[in-house]
């Protein structure tokens, strides 16, 4: 369910773990993307644009939890915000109550009543169903053939045409011996002024506890206006999400959960009568991005985070031959090394060697980890002690020659040159300040 809109919310955010680092633009672009996707769903435009602002401030003002890459926070901040825009965690009472659906004419009220009846019946209570649709024969008779279904009694006579007098001799007659009384209402558009009257008069009749509304999934732009009259109209306290299977967009849903700050209830995803579930924002949105994505995203941008102790040492140009590594090893996560160091502001004049290529370091990385696994701990930390037999000793133990050790220290000792150039530098003004932000520690 909710295919596109899902997917689209994946590449924004697969995008940011991917991105070199975090800045103001690259946050700007993930709203972006963000807003696209959701406009493109759907979902009304005040809250797209008022849910990116929200996240754009979020990303850029607070801090990151201890422990948190940048990337980490956005994608985190993202997810809250998702979850916030879709409401609060409904309570479903299993207790005896009054439930009078309200929606659109063809927007599922029936069959949803049906999935709920059998969501309470499985609980252990005694429901009975109450049809008031009088306008529609059809509509008894479906109402009749769902009871027969789940074996409970129904109430939904074809030649009562008074709604309220069916609502009431109905709730007479099960109000004693059942616990969950569920009334059905017809249904037109919430704009209709009889409709509205008629509404809010079987409300009260009834003294219905709970108010849901039928919107389906699939209703688009329309869902916001009419769950906002609807609302106003009855005073809806819940909202039943029908039709999730079958819309890949969905944003009316998300809509229309947003503008009546009525808590969705249920979600119906199914023509059958157990399809349905209990809506639970984090499970919701967890889903529609993918928590198995999710996770790896998350993974993905903590992999491609250096430690802040190697990110200090780098940063002062005082780091071993392990720190070198690591930093190596980070920094190809995080993309071809040429593009970040590009994309640096101030970093042009500072020309990496052709090999330092995302593709012609992945042979050499493995080699590096032997050959430095074969050095003491001086030579680490002082690589410029490395004379010519202890180079033989090092490749003899590695499996390496000299050359390829030559190599490795000529690496090194250019990495240290840079991170000495930029830390003689000012850290923290002028165009690497942006850099050195990225390094936790010294933001
Ligand atoms: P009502 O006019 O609001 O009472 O709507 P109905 O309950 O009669 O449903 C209208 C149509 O939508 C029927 O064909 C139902 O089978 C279908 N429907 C209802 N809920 C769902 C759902 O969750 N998924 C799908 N695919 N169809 C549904
Ligand atoms: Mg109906």
């Amino acid at each position: 369910m909710l295919e596109k809109l899902g997917a689209g919310l994946r590449a924004a955010l697969e995008k940011i773990t991917k991105a070199g680092y975090v800045d103001k633009t690259t946050v700007e672009e993930l709203a972006r993307d963000i807003q696209r996707t959701l406009l493109a769903s759907d979902v009304d435009v005040k809250l797209v644009f008022s849910l990116t602002e929200t996240i754009k401030k979020r990303a850029l003002d607070e801090k990151p939890k201890p422990g948190m890459s940048a990337r980490e926070h956005v994608v985190r901040i993202v997810y809250e915000e998702l979850v916030r825009l879709v409401g609060r965690k409904p309570e479903i009472a299993l207790k005896p109550h009054r439930l009078l659906f309200v929606g659109l004419y063809g927007s599922g009220k029936t069959t949803s009543i049906g999935k709920v009846a059998r969501f309470y019946q499985k609980k252990g209570l005694k429901v009975a169903l109450i049809g008031c649709d009088v306008h529609r024969p059809a509509a008894m008779t479906q109402l009749e053939q769902i009871a027969g279904q789940l074996n409970v009694p129904v109430y939904a006579p074809k030649d009562v045409k008074d709604p309220y007098k069916v609502a009431s001799t109905g709730a007479e007659q099960f109000g004693k011996k059942y616990d969950v009384l569920i009334f059905d209402a017809s249904g037109r558009s919430a704009l209709d002024p009889d409709l509205a009257a008629e509404l809010k008069k079987l409300g009260e009749i009834i003294k219905a506890d709970d108010v849901l509304l039928t919107i389906p999934a699939d209703l688009g732009q329309a869902a916001g206006p009419q769950a906002r009259a609807f609302k106003e109209l009855v005073g809806i306290t819940g909202i039943f999400l029908s039709k999730m299977d079958a819309t890949a967009r969905g944003g009316g849903a998300i809509t229309a959960c947003a503008v009546t700050n009525a808590p969705v209830k249920f979600i119906g995803a199914g023509e059958k009568l157990d399809a349905l579930e209990t809506f639970d924002p984090e499970r919701f949105i967890s889903r529609l991005i993918g928590f198995g994505d999710l996770q790896s995203l998350l993974e993905k941008a903590k992999e491609a985070e250096l430690k802040p102790e190697t990110a200090q040492a780098i940063m002062t140009g005082k780091f071993t031959m392990d720190e070198f590594y690591e930093q190596i090893k980070a920094m190809q996560k995080m993309g071809p090394l040429k593009g970040i160091l590009e994309s640096m502001p101030g970093m042009g004049m500072m020309k990496m060697p052709k090999e330092f290529d995302a593709s012609a370091m992945e042979g050499k990385m493995k080699k590096w980890k032997h050959m430095i696994e074969s050095m003491t701990k001086a030579e680490k930390a002082d690589p410029d002690i490395i004379d010519s037999s202890r180079m033989k000793r090092i490749a003899k133990g590695s499996g390496t020659n000299e050359n390829d050790i030559r190599e490795l220290i000529k690496y090194y000792n250019q990495i240290k040159k840079m991170s000495k150039m930029i830390s003689g530098g000012a850290l923290k003004r002028g165009p690497l300040a942006g850099l050195a932000k990225r390094f936790k520690g010294f933001g």
